[in-house]
């Protein structure tokens, strides 16, 4: 009919507009998402940022005015497009450089452009849902405005938003909030076992909360307190307790691992860099003797901290996979790595800027990943089969290591920020990637791995829970 016609054939089906956070980590994740909803059935509508598109598009050298990310997931039958909103900042803009300036746009600007861009674009056929990152600081007023259910999608750890979700109580109990927090540890956070002040995120643990990111934080916290339902990249049988608490807040679904299908390069590309390949390099070495460092698109390393890393990597003697983001150190230091490092290392090691991380750890050279504990790098190492040496930087990452290293026991801490030395780093790598304890790491990420393919197995937790989300959102939507 001709409604049918004009909405190119979207009447009748649910229709769910995914906001997706214009951040690396968070934008895998919730094209993965969008992609899942599609094969169900709903149409979608990605908005994505122009920056992101931009630096995507020309990620794959492809003119970005041409670029149409989804064409393939359309070509095999999937009903999902893209729509583009400005962030506020120019393309040019270095928003790796200057985080401030970024999310203070992202709080000031982004949510009058979705806002605009919703009421324009995606009328016809109207939003049924609006599926939106939970660190968005305005989808619960922008869903209720529209008539539509909110789903929070939060792509960390279901720890990490319980935390933020009861910040007011860490507040209350002197652990946050104020000059002189108390050191001892914390117990009275629902469903969440014992856990100490050092191992809360970095913003949680920062005297000043006042930064641009705790305003994004604390904002999309209330706002989190009105979604409908809450979608988290974590599997029930990892966080029981914590995820229990939670559903006596709201209907909670853990439904990770979260990955492209078949671990294997997207259908849709994601990556901001473009992606050298790797895998020639690595058909040549051992099975399990490389070690594969990254970390990941948004940290940032000092020089000192790199080169004590680097000193213990070549005191190993161990393969290594290193990718040297551009701007790891800042965007003035171009070869951040010592003097020699290249030469002493030549014949065992790979650098580069960016890789295809997924066809890396997933490749049977790879043996460790040295990683900043970034919430995909370490579900997507588990899924690998690959233990993991634990240097976070910052953010969750920090909370991250202690599910990798306290409870599931499939890493190891390679020292703390500020103090990491190459004594330790080199100590720490013969460790993992030849000694005994290794192979307990590698038995032990062997079961957690067997955990998270029951959890999204037919029948498994984290099926039955996205199963029950769609027919529930099917329902509220038809
Ligand atoms: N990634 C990649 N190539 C690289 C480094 C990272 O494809 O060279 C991907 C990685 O597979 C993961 C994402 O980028 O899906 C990074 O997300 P994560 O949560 O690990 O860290 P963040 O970048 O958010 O700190």
């Amino acid at each position: 009919d001709a409604g049918a016609a004009a909405s190119g054939g979207r009447t009748g089906k649910p229709h769910a507009v995914v906001v997706v956070y214009p951040m690396q980590g968070h934008i895998v994740p919730e094209t993965h998402l969008a992609l899942r909803l599609a094969a169900r059935g709903f149409a979608v509508t990605v908005v994505t940022t122009e920056a992101v598109h931009d630096q995507t598009a020309r990620a794959l050298g492809v003119d970005p005015a041409g670029h149409d990310a989804f064409a393939g997931a359309r070509a095999a039958g999937m009903d999902v497009r893209c729509e583009l909103v400005s962030d506020g900042l120019p393309l040019g803009f270095d928003r790796s450089l200057h985080h401030d300036e970024f999310h203070g746009s992202l709080l000031h600007a982004l949510p009058g452009h979705v806002e605009e861009l919703l009421g324009r674009v995606v009328v016809d056929p109207a939003a049924t849902c609006l599926v939106a990152d939970t660190f968005f600081s305005w989808p619960a007023t922008l869903a209720r405005k529209l008539g539509v259910p909110y789903v929070s999608f939060w792509t960390e750890p279901a720890l990490i938003f319980n935390l933020y979700y009861h910040v007011h109580l860490l507040t209350e109990h002197g652990h946050f909030g104020c000059n002189e927090p108390r050191k001892d540890t914390i117990t009275y956070i629902p469903g969440v076992p014992a856990i100490e002040p050092h191992e809360l995120t970095s913003y949680l643990q920062e005297t000043n909360a006042t930064s641009v990111v705790h305003r994004i934080i604390f904002k999309a916290f209330e706002q989190a307190r009105g979604a409908d339902y809450v979608l988290c990249n974590t599997v029930e049988e990892l966080e029981p307790s914590t995820i229990a608490a939670l559903r006596a807040e709201k209907p909670f679904y853990a439904v990770g691992p979260i990955l492209p299908a078949g671990f294997a390069r997207s259908a849709v590309a994601t990556s901001m860099w473009a992606e050298s390949d790797c895998s020639r390099w690595l058909d040549a070495q051992p099975a399990g003797s490389v070690l594969y460092i990254s970390f990941g698109s948004y940290a940032h390393v000092t020089r000192q901290e790199l080169r004590e890393i680097a000193r213990g990597v070549l005191a190993s003697g161990a393969r290594f996979l290193w990718v040297m983001r551009p701007g790891i150190v800042s965007s003035d230091d171009p070869d951040p790595l010592p003097e020699g490092f290249a030469a002493a290392s030549a014949g065992r090691g790979l650098v580069v800027p960016w890789c295809c991380q997924v066809e890396v750890l997933s490749h049977a050279a790879v043996g460790g990943f040295l990683t900043h504990c970034g919430w995909n790098s370490v579900l997507e190492s588990v899924w690998a089969g690959v233990p993991m040496l634990c240097f976070p930087l910052l953010t969750d990452q920090i909370t991250n290591r202690r599910l990798v290293v306290r409870e599931w026991r499939v890493g190891v801490t390679i020292g703390d920020r500020g103090a990491v030395c190459a004594d330790e780093v080199k100590a720490r790598i013969e460790r993992v990637m030849s000694g005994k304890e290794g192979e307990e790491l590698r038995e032990a990420v062997k079961n957690v791995r067997t955990t998270l393919e029951a959890a999204a197995a037919h029948g498994g937790s984290s099926q039955r829970s996205f199963d029950e989300f769609v027919d529930e959102l099917t329902r509220r939507c038809g």
